[in-house]
C-alpha cells in the first residue's frame, strides 16, 4: 500500500472554496494510486470563529484559571471542528471519509499540556480503517495521556502530527500544503524579495524552522529524517511542486555540482519577545542564575538568548510567557527589569560555522540601518540578534541582501 500524508494548514481549511482545492489534491493523490491518510488544523488564522486563538480567547474569557489539562481540551476543538467539515467535503467528492481525533489516530504523548510530546504511535486504527477503504481524516495537533486526556503539541503542532504518522505508518511521502509555493529564503511577509528553494535537506530545513521559519515545525522535521521519509512542503492554491526536503546525499546525487553547505540558507525571525535582565549579588551570581533557570524550568518556561555576566543576568522568553515569568520570579526578590516589544532576527546555514567573517557582515548590516543590537547569540548554524520589534521588516531585507539571498 502506497500511504501518502497529506497535512492542510489552516487557510487551506477555511472556506468552502479552500476545503475543495484541498480536496483536489486528494482526490488527485487517490488517482495516483495512493492511500492518503489526511491531517488538518484548525480553520483559519487568529480572529477567526474556529482558530485555535479565538477558542483559547473563549476559555480564558470566562476563567481566567483554568488549568493547562482544561485549556488543552478547548485547544482540541478547532480540529475536530475542521476535520469533520473536511470529512464532509470529502463525501461530497464520493471519498469515503472516516475522522480520528489523535487519540484515536494512536497518538500517545507525555502529560505536558501545551506542549505535550509523543512517547509513541499505534497506528493500528488508521490501518484499519485504509484496510476498509477509508480516507482517514486525523485532527492534527492534538495528542492524548496513557491515561486518556487529550493534549496538544504546541504551535504548528499539525506539521508534528502529520510526520509522526507518516514516520509510523510508514508513508512513502509526507505533503505538508499551506499557503505558500514552499519554504522560501524568508518569510515572504516580511521580505519581499523572499524566494523559493526547490531542495533543502532535513538539518538545514531544521535549522530554519528551529529560528522561527514557521512555514514547518521542528519536531516534524525530526520524525520524517529520523525515518528518511521524504516531505514536501507546497500550496493548496497553485499547482507548483514546491520544496522537497530529503537527505543531502539525496540532494548531492540528483545535482550536477557538488554541493556544499550554504553559508546561509535563509533569514528567520520571531516576534513578541521580551528581554529580561535581572541584577545578581556580587558574590553570588552563579547560584543566583541557576536558581532563576530552575524556577523558570520548573514552570516549564522557555527561556532563548542567555547572557550570564558577572553581576547581570539577561535572557528572553515569548510575550506569552511574560506574565508567568514575572510572578515566577517576582517573589525571589532580583531586581528585574524588561524590555517589551523586540524581535529575534537570525541567519540560518550550515555551512557558515567555519567561515571568517560572518559575524562582522552580519553586524554590518545591520549597523548599516542603525538598527541597535540589544543582544546576540549564535552557534555553528546560526546568526541571531535581538531587536526592537519596529525593526523587524528592515532587519530581514537587510540580512537578506547582506547574505545574497535576494
Ligand atoms: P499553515 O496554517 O498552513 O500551517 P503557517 O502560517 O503555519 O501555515 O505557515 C505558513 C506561513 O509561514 C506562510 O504564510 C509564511 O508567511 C510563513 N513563513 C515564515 N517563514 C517562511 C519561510 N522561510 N518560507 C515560507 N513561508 C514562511
Ligand atoms: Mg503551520
Amino acid at each position: 500500500m502506497r500511504i501518502l500524508v497529506q497535512k492542510f494548514g489552516g487557510t487551506s481549511v477555511s472556506t468552502v472554496e479552500n476545503r475543495r482545492l484541498a480536496a483536489e489534491k486528494i482526490s488527485h493523490a487517490i488517482e495516483e494510486g495512493f492511500r492518503p491518510v489526511v491531517v488538518v488544523s484548525a480553520m483559519g488564522r487568529k480572529g477567526q470563529p474556529y482558530a485555535t486563538d479565538t477558542l483559547i480567547g473563549v476559555a480564558k474569557d470566562s476563567h481566567s484559571l483554568l488549568s493547562r489539562r482544561e485549556l488543552d481540551m478547548m485547544m482540541g476543538c478547532g480540529e475536530i471542528i475542521s476535520s469533520v467539515v473536511m470529512a464532509s467535503t470529502l463525501q461530497e467528492f464520493g471519498i469515503d471519509a472516516v475522522v480520528l481525533t489523535g487519540g484515536q489516530a494512536g497518538i500517545i504523548t507525555d502529560n505536558q499540556y501545551g506542549n505535550a510530546k509523543i512517547l509513541r504511535i499505534n497506528p493500528s486504527r488508521i490501518k484499519k480503517e485504509l484496510a476498509a477503504g477509508k480516507v482517514p481524516v486525523v485532527c492534527g495537533f492534538q495528542g492524548m495521556t496513557a491515561e486518556g486526556d487529550l493534549t496538544t503539541l504546541g504551535r504548528g503542532g499539525s506539521d508534528t502530527t502529520a510526520s509522526a504518522l507518516g514516520a509510523a505508518l510508514p508513508a512513502e511521502m509526507i505533503e505538508i500544503y499551506t499557503d505558500v509555493d514552499g519554504i522560501m529564503t524568508a518569510d515572504p511577509r516580511v521580505a519581499p524579495k523572499a524566494h523559493i528553494l526547490d531542495k533543502i535537506s532535513y538539518a538545514e530545513v531544521s535549522q530554519l524552522a528551529q529560528q522561527g521559519a514557521k512555514v514547518i515545525h521542528p519536531r516534524a522535521v525530526e520524525f520524517a529524517m529520523q525515518k528518511n521519509i521524504p516531505v514536501v512542503v507546497k500550496s493548496t492554491f497553485s499547482d507548483a511542486p514546491g520544496t522537497l526536503i530529503t537527505t543531502a546525499a539525496q540532494i548531492a546525487e540528483s545535482s550536477d555540482e557538488p554541493i556544499s553547505d550554504r553559508i546561509a540558507t535563509g533569514v528567520t525571525y520571531v516576534k513578541d519577545i521580551i528581554q529580561i535582565k535581572a541584577e545578581l549579588s556580587a558574590d553570588n551570581a552563579h547560584a543566583d542564575s541557576s536558581r532563576i533557570f530552575k524556577l523558570l524550568a520548573n514552570a516549564g518556561i522557555n527561556v532563548d538568548l542567555i547572557n550570564v555576566l558577572p553581576r547581570q543576568l539577561l535572557f528572553t522568553v515569548q510575550e506569552d510567557d511574560a506574565q508567568e515569568t514575572k510572578q515566577c520570579l517576582g517573589a525571589t526578590g532580583y531586581r528585574l527589569t524588561t524590555l517589551e516589544k523586540c524581535a529575534k532576527v537570525s541567519v540560518v546555514g550550515g555551512g557558515m560555522g567555519d567561515v571568517p567573517g560572518v559575524m562582522a557582515s552580519f553586524v554590518e548590516a545591520l549597523a548599516a540601518k542603525e538598527i541597535p543590537l540589544l543582544q546576540t547569540g549564535d552557534s555553528q548554524t546560526s546568526i541571531s540578534a535581538l531587536i526592537d520589534g519596529k525593526h523587524l521588516e528592515i532587519a530581514v531585507s537587510a540580512l537578506h541582501s547582506q547574505f545574497g539571498l535576494d
